[in-house]
């Protein structure tokens, strides 16, 4: 089999968290669109129920939608359940539901840091795991979780302490399952994105104003489109790069660079 056709994800099974919207959403049509069946995963089932048939209809993927808390160890344990039961099996998953508070750290409430870490990364460790017991079970698999260039630099000028240090830790918890699950055909990674255009940035009021600050500091001068996350997503989630575990991917257009 050729390099490329390796690249491609037809008859996997993946299931992609934070799937409504943004970067998750764009995922999922990448995965589709290589040939995955893909189970979108979201909070906000309404969402997820809409990008599924959207996904479906412009890949003819087998899509199905599903709602969970990612910071609920039940709704997780029955998602992942679902999504085998479904297509039986789980190739590849992509942990990627995500939140971010902006508050000063000296004013920022214990409620506020709890939530972040609880859906950054605590989510992280539940989803994870659960699909790793599954992958360690079959044999195979390649998790993929979404850090951010937070966990490597305090990108000023918006205090977000929580989101800072929830990132980091999904970078080393990718990194503790890789080692822990190397010998088993388990691979874990994440990918670390710069600023991304997506909801969570432009509808966010307070980061509104920030914005022409960071097209100002970036390297390219501009914020990067989740359509520039897909290519090395669908990279992690096939069979091309079995070496590949352990890494931290950064895809920032150089912002951390300097
Ligand atoms: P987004 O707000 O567009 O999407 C996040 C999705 O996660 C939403 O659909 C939301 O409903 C879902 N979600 C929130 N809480 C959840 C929960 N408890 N359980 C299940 N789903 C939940 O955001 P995005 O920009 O697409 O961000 C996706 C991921 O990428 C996040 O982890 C974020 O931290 C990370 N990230 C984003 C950027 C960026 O600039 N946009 C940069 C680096 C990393």
């Amino acid at each position: 089999m050729g390099i490329i056709e390796k690249m491609r994800l037809d008859g996997k099974a993946i299931y992609v968290t934070g799937a409504a919207s943004g970067i998750g959403k764009c995922a999922a049509m990448a995965f589709a669109e290589a040939g995955a069946d893909v189970a979108i995963v979201d909070i906000n089932l309404e969402g997820a129920q809409k990008v599924a048939e959207e996904i479906k209809e412009a890949t003819g993927s087998n899509t199905i939608a599903i709602q969970c808390d990612v910071t609920n160890q039940e709704q997780v344990e029955a998602m992942v359940a679902k999504v085998v039961e479904t297509y039986g099996k789980l190739d590849a998953c992509y942990n990627n539901a995500g939140i971010c508070i902006n508050e000063d750290a000296e004013k920022m409430t214990y409620e506020q840091w709890l939530k972040v870490i609880n859906i950054n990364l605590n989510g992280v460790f539940l989803c994870a795991t659960a699909a790793g017991r599954v992958m360690l079970k079959q044999g195979y698999g390649s998790i993929i979780n979404t850090a951010s260039m937070s966990g490597h630099i305090v990108n000023v000028p918006q205090p977000q302490c929580a989101y800072n240090a929830s990132k980091a830790g999904v970078i080393m918890l990718t990194k503790s399952l890789a080692v822990e699950w190397a010998k088993k055909n388990v691979r874990v990674n994440c990918i670390s994105p710069g600023y991304i255009g997506t909801e969570l940035i432009l509808n966010n009021e307070g980061l509104k104003p920030l914005m022409k600050q960071w097209n100002d500091m970036a390297p390219m001068g501009r914020v990067g489109k989740p359509e520039e996350l897909q290519s090395i997503l669908v990279y992690l989630a096939g069979d091309s790069c079995p070496f590949t575990t352990g890494s931290d991917i950064v895809v920032d257009g150089a912002f951390t660079c300097f």
